[in-house]
Parts: structure tokens; C-alpha cells; sequence
């Protein structure tokens, strides 16, 4: 009998305690049992989804239910007949660790990392987070102003197979490439030949950024049966919201006339964000849809067969 006392002691005064921790003061009090009811509430929707998941897949939880068709688009886009296509390209990720808010965007994007960089690393794993998004590799090239930096005249082809066989090991998740600058290495015809001959071995897509209108880097991928696009406009010459809009709304109407558009801006323009956002209506309007290029370029292929 005695035993049942102390019990129920310990118990009231454990009970008391609680009362009182909870009540010393009222904002302490409503954080306690607030952390009590979001930790309760947190059990029970990790077991709903568990029972889901194991229901044979009869039954799916929405949330799931997205996950699973984001996953069957991703792999196997569907062509949208009214659509027009938006490929973002956001190059020069790994240079800045500020994200701008451009990884939580909604719709896909595709961001090109240079490589070697202090943030390369940071970004690659914000962006394998965030799968809606696709990693391209920034591969440097040589422009006049910079005419020692990354692929470059005078370079061999081993040399190159090297170099690349260095990119695509670093950066596995990748499915392409674009050129970081490049006006003097694109617009070499000799450089273009050797490098694409050694490019197409690696199965990556390639889109030229256009960095010099002599470019010769679209035409050597296509001959080397390289999955190629070209840029069509750059997004953010200026760093202003409204010339980021305006640029957008150039490249909504080229997309209206072509089907489709390429565009780059940068992972450093802090303002690309809000342009974005702004320009909500006119991709609702013009059913835009944003894409990722490997999956642009199944939908071309699908259209060829
Ligand atoms: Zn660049």
C-alpha cells in the first residue's frame, strides 16, 4: 500500500512541476506546449506517410503523389502543345555563396558551375537538393581579355580529353556544358574541330553561349553529333529588375514566334529573382514552361522520331 502512496507522490508532484514550469511565465508557457503539440503532430504525419507508402501504392499521400509525377516529367517530359519552352541557363554558380534566392524558384532552372571555385561544392549539393533544377558545367574557355584561362589555342587533343575527363569526374551529375567567356577559343575553327572530336566521347549536350558572334562551337558540336542548342539572348547585361524584365518579355515573345528560347543570366544578379517573379503573369498568359535543356532536347528528339 505504501508503495501505491509514494507512487502517486511522485507522479502528482511531477504533474505539479510541469504546471509550474509551464505557467512561470506566459510566453515560456505557450512556446512549452506549442513545442509539446508541433513535436506530437510531427509523429503522427511521418507514420500517416509511412502507412501510405506501404499501402502496395494504392493509396498515395498528395504530397507523395507530386514527388512521384515531378520524378515521371523529369524523366520522361511530356510535350505540351500550347506551350512555349523557357530554357533558364544561370551561369557562374560557384563564385558567390549567395544564392539570391534563385534555388527556391519554382520552376526549372538550369545552373551552370564553373569549376574550382571556393562555392563549387556548395552549390552542387544545394542544387542535387532541390531536384527540379539541372547542374550543367561551366567549362572556362579562353576570351581575348583572358586568353590563358581554360580551353585555349595550342592545346592538344589529349590535353583537352584530359581536361574534360577532370570536369566530368568532379562533376558526375552533370548531363552538359556551356562555355564560361570563350570569344578567342570559340571563334578558333582548328581549336572547335579538336575540341568537339574529344567533346562528343564524354555524352554530355553542349549549348554555345555566344560569347563572340564569330563563334564557330554550335556548328563543331552538331558535326560531331553533339546534342546542341545556341543562347539567344543574355538576361542581365544590366543588373536593374526592370532591364532583367524587359529582356524576359523579349525572350517570351521570341519563344511565342520559335517554340522555344534559350536564355542566360547569372547566379550573381541579385535582382534576377524579383524579375522573375514580376514577369508571373506573362508566363501564365503565354503558358510558358520553364525546362531543363536535357529534357528540352528528349521532347526534340521525340518530335524528330
Ligand atoms: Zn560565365
Amino acid at each position: 500500500m505504501k508503495k501505491i502512496y509514494i507512487f502517486a507522490l511522485l507522479f502528482s508532484l511531477f504533474i505539479f512541476t510541469i504546471v509550474i514550469i509551464a505557467s512561470i511565465e506566459k510566453d515560456t508557457s505557450n512556446s512549452f506546449w506549442r513545442e509539446i503539440g508541433s513535436w506530437f503532430k510531427r509523429k503522427t504525419r511521418i507514420k500517416k506517410q509511412i502507412d501510405l507508402s506501404n499501402n502496395n501504392g494504392k493509396k498515395i499521400s498528395p504530397k507523395l503523389k507530386n514527388m512521384e509525377a515531378a520524378k515521371k516529367q523529369k524523366l520522361h517530359p511530356v510535350k505540351c502543345k500550347k506551350c512555349v519552352y523557357m530554357i533558364v541557363i544561370l551561369d557562374d554558380a560557384g563564385l558567390l555563396k549567395k544564392t539570391y534566392g534563385l534555388l527556391k524558384y519554382k520552376r526549372p532552372l538550369n545552373f551552370s558551375i564553373l569549376p574550382g571555385q571556393f562555392f563549387t561544392t556548395f552549390w552542387k549539393r544545394k542544387i542535387n537538393k532541390r531536384r527540379i533544377h539541372e547542374i550543367m558545367i561551366h567549362i572556362p574557355m579562353a576570351a581575348y581579355d583572358y586568353p590563358k584561362s581554360g580551353i585555349r589555342p595550342g592545346m592538344n587533343a589529349d590535353y583537352i580529353r584530359k581536361y574534360l575527363k577532370k570536369l566530368t569526374e568532379k562533376f558526375p551529375e552533370a548531363k552538359g556544358a556551356n562555355n564560361h567567356q570563350g570569344s578567342l577559343a570559340t571563334s578558333n575553327h582548328f581549336l572547335m574541330k579538336k575540341f568537339f572530336k574529344v567533346y562528343k566521347n564524354t555524352g554530355l549536350y553542349f549549348v554555345d553561349s555566344i560569347t563572340s558572334n564569330r563563334t564557330a562551337a554550335y556548328y563543331y558540336a552538331k558535326k560531331n553529333n553533339v546534342k546542341a542548342l545556341r543562347r539567344n539572348y543574355f538576361i542581365d547585361n544590366r543588373k536593374s529588375t526592370s532591364y532583367i524584365y524587359r529582356q524576359l518579355k523579349i525572350a517570351v515573345k521570341y519563344a511565342k514566334r520559335k517554340g522555344h528560347v534559350v536564355v542566360i543570366g547569372h547566379t550573381t544578379s541579385r535582382n534576377l529573382i524579383k524579375a522573375l517573379h514580376a514577369m508571373e503573369k506573362i508566363f501564365v498568359k503565354y503558358k510558358v514552361r520553364f525546362i531543363t535543356v536535357s529534357n528540352f532536347l528528349k521532347l526534340q528528339k521525340k518530335e524528330k522520331n
